[in-house]
């Protein structure tokens, strides 16, 4: 399945992302994971994204461009891919239309995770992440069995830079102001698929049913 999973910061589009991936093959691709990675690293990447990312800003449609280009004609993309996060920007969402014609691909459904805001802010202030490999945990739901160390991997479990109420509150208003818009647009092309949800498993039952329609 080829998807684009919209949906504000901490609305569930990497877990959900995740548990689809365990159903047919495809691999997600989370541009902030490739960010953090690349900041991680020390990377010119990183050292372009960083301050941007900081500040709860977004990191310039270039620079993504540039990234995802690239990241879609790996191997691995050939079953399928699930884009977290991306695109972020009207201006993205046209260079990636532009770049999947090119590729002779097409995009399955876009899925627009529509949580409250209440319910957001509640989840990112107690999100905690595995900086090694990504799994995310929550400290009231779902806490790493040992405190600080990840079940999968033994890497740390850490609150991330961006996770501060302050940067969050940034987030959401660039969220609203930057990507909402993407919902009319991928709307009137007819791939939208908007689903009002608190829980990972309604999500992916919405898109089930969406795909086998
Ligand atoms: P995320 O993990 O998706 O919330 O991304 C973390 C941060 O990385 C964002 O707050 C942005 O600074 C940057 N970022 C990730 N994806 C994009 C994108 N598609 N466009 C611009 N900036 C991005």
């Amino acid at each position: 399945m080829k998807l684009i999973l919209l949906g504000a910061p901490g609305a569930g589009k990497g877990t959900v992302a995740k548990l689809l991936t365990k159903m047919d093959g495809s691999v997600q691709i989370s541009t902030g994971d490739i960010l953090r990675a690349a900041v991680a690293a020390g990377s010119d990447l990183g050292k372009q994204a960083k301050a941007a990312m900081d500040a709860g800003d977004l990191v310039s449609d270039d620079l993504i461009m540039g990234i995802m280009g690239e990241r879609l004609k790996e191997d691995d993309c050939k079953n399928g891919y699930l884009l977290d996060g991306f695109p972020r920007t009207i201006p993205q969402a046209e260079a990636l239309k532009v770049l999947l014609a090119d590729m002779g691909e097409e995009l399955d459904a876009v899925v627009n995770i529509d949580v409250p805001r209440d319910v957001i802010l509640d989840r990112l202030t107690t999100r905690r992440t595995c900086s090694d490999c990504g799994e995310i945990y929550n400290v009231k739901s779902n806490p790493p069995k040992e405190e600080g160390k990840c079940d999968k991997c033994g890497g740390p479990v850490v609150q991330r830079d961006d996770e501060t109420v302050e940067v969050i509150s940034n987030r959401l208003e660039v969220y609203n102001e930057m990507t909402a818009p993407l919902a009319g647009f991928y709307d009137k092309e007819g791939m939208l698929l908007t689903v009002e949800a608190t829980s990972s498993d309604a999500v992916i039952d919405a898109i089930k049913a969406k795909l086998a329609s």
